[in-house]
């Protein structure tokens, strides 16, 4: 039986960070992902996240994100690749509306920079943008997008360099442990190892029942169109943007429009809406979209942006794994120090995911992190 001293079960976003940074700490490692990487059926597929640092979800989700900016520019610098284009980041929305107080209350605490935009000046700076004369507008110009794919192959090309093992194509069937030793058991082998990490995203609570109740799968909707002028919403003539739209109670957002050459991807602009959508189980996902989850989802959009999107050629249904606070969950398993699980990442978690390897590989092999994330722990569910 092969033998490692930590295990990661789920190499996408956060597996394949984790694999990344315990290979670095020169420990052996085995990261095991049921499909290809990256793919399409979880959580990271669709060419690009917004990463933005005035988190209007909770101030202290800042300074893990000042951690994660640092760590995906050494990512860059070790691959030479471009992960992170900071566009700026458009947000509007009423005054009082969660978005627009959540990132003004981060910014002041953490000192951001963030630029308020009158309708005039909206008008000259965003001119395909129609902003409801009510709504407050904001923007950090410090703020963007990641490309996830890209970020994934990399953390998972240097750990491989580094000297962890990766499998593909290879499921994780059961695990159970004896005193130190925790028996792994997949589709295709037996091993053992030390430490067990859990970052199986959607199918999370297939892995570990017991966190059934904390976690629940939706599929979300997510369209590329075409505008009436191309140009007009290319990269350098329009920033990524998040509307706190006031008939309904989640946010829309979207991206320009990318050089799909150079990155991959889908083409053309692309929206969506950050709600919980309907609830479904990570493996019978239904990947049909109807012709009316898109009209509703373009009929709200074109009210921002009239001209963005003439027509949609391309939809997709990406899954969340949602926590009933919308929080993520990164912690020991109870009453046991070996096994770490990072789930619930409620539809907000890639930009956190250059933190997010670095803090589990600590919890692993040191049975600590100094990053600040005490808020995001299992028990807070039992209170
Ligand atoms: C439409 C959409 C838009 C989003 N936009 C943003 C955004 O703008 N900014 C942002 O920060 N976040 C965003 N997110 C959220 C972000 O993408 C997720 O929070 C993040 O990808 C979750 O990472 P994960 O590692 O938990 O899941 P995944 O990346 O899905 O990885 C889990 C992996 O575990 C594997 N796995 C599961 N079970 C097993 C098993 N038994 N054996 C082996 N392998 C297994 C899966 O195949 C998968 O590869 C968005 C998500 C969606 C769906």
């Amino acid at each position: 039986m092969a033998s490692y001293d930590v295990i990661v079960i789920g190499v996408g976003s956060m597996g394949s960070a984790a694999c990344y940074y315990l290979a670095k700490s020169d420990v052996k490692v085995l990261g095991i992902e049921q499909f290809g990487i990256p793919h399409e059926n979880g959580s990271h597929a669709g060419q690009s996240r917004i990463i933005r640092k005035a988190y209007f979800e909770h101030p202290d989700y800042v300074p893990l994100l000042e951690r994660a900016y640092h760590n995906w520019k050494q990512l860059e610098a070790e691959t030479g690749t471009q992960l992170y284009f900071p566009t700026g980041l458009l947000y509007a929305g009423k005054a009082d509306g969660i978005l627009i107080k959540g990132v003004k209350e981060s910014a002041r605490q953490y000192n951001i920079n963030i630029e308020t935009i009158n309708h005039t000046e909206s008008k000259n700076r965003f001119p395909s943008f129609t902003i409801p004369l009510d709504f407050e507008i904001l923007f950090e110009p410090n703020a963007g997008f990641l490309t996830p794919e890209r970020c994934i192959l990399s953390f998972t090309e240097l750990a491989i360099k580094a000297g962890a093992t990766i499998h593909t194509h290879e499921q994780l069937v059961s695990w159970k442990q004896d005193g130190s030793v925790i028996t792994v058991q997949t589709t295709k082998q037996t091993y053992s190892c030390k430490k067990l990490i859990i970052t199986t995203g959607a199918w999370t609570s297939h892995v570990l029942p017991n966190m059934q109740p904390q976690l629940s799968v939706t599929r979300q909707v997510v369209v590329w169109g075409t505008p009436q002028q191309w140009d007009n919403f290319i990269q350098r003539n329009f920033p990524c943007w998040l509307i706190d739209d006031a008939q309904q109670p989640g946010m829309y957002y979207g991206f320009p429009i990318l050089p799909v050459s150079q990155i991959g991807g889908s083409i053309g602009l692309k929206a969506a809406y950050h709600y919980p959508g309907k609830p479904t189980d990570a493996n019978r996902v239904d990947r049909t979209i109807t012709p009316t989850e898109e009209t509703e989802l373009v009929k709200s959009v074109r009210q921002y942006l009239p001209t963005g999107f003439n027509s949609i050629h391309l939809s997709k249904i990406c899954l969340y794994t949602n926590t009933p606070d919308e929080n993520f969950i990164m912690d020991f398993l109870p009453e046991n120090n070996n096994v770490v699980v990072a789930a619930g990442f409620s539809g907000h978690g890639f930009k956190f995911a250059s933190v997010v390897g670095e803090v589990l590989s600590d919890l692993a092999l040191k049975g600590e992190t100094t990053m600040p994330i005490e808020f995001l722990n299992l028990n807070r569910f039992n209170k």
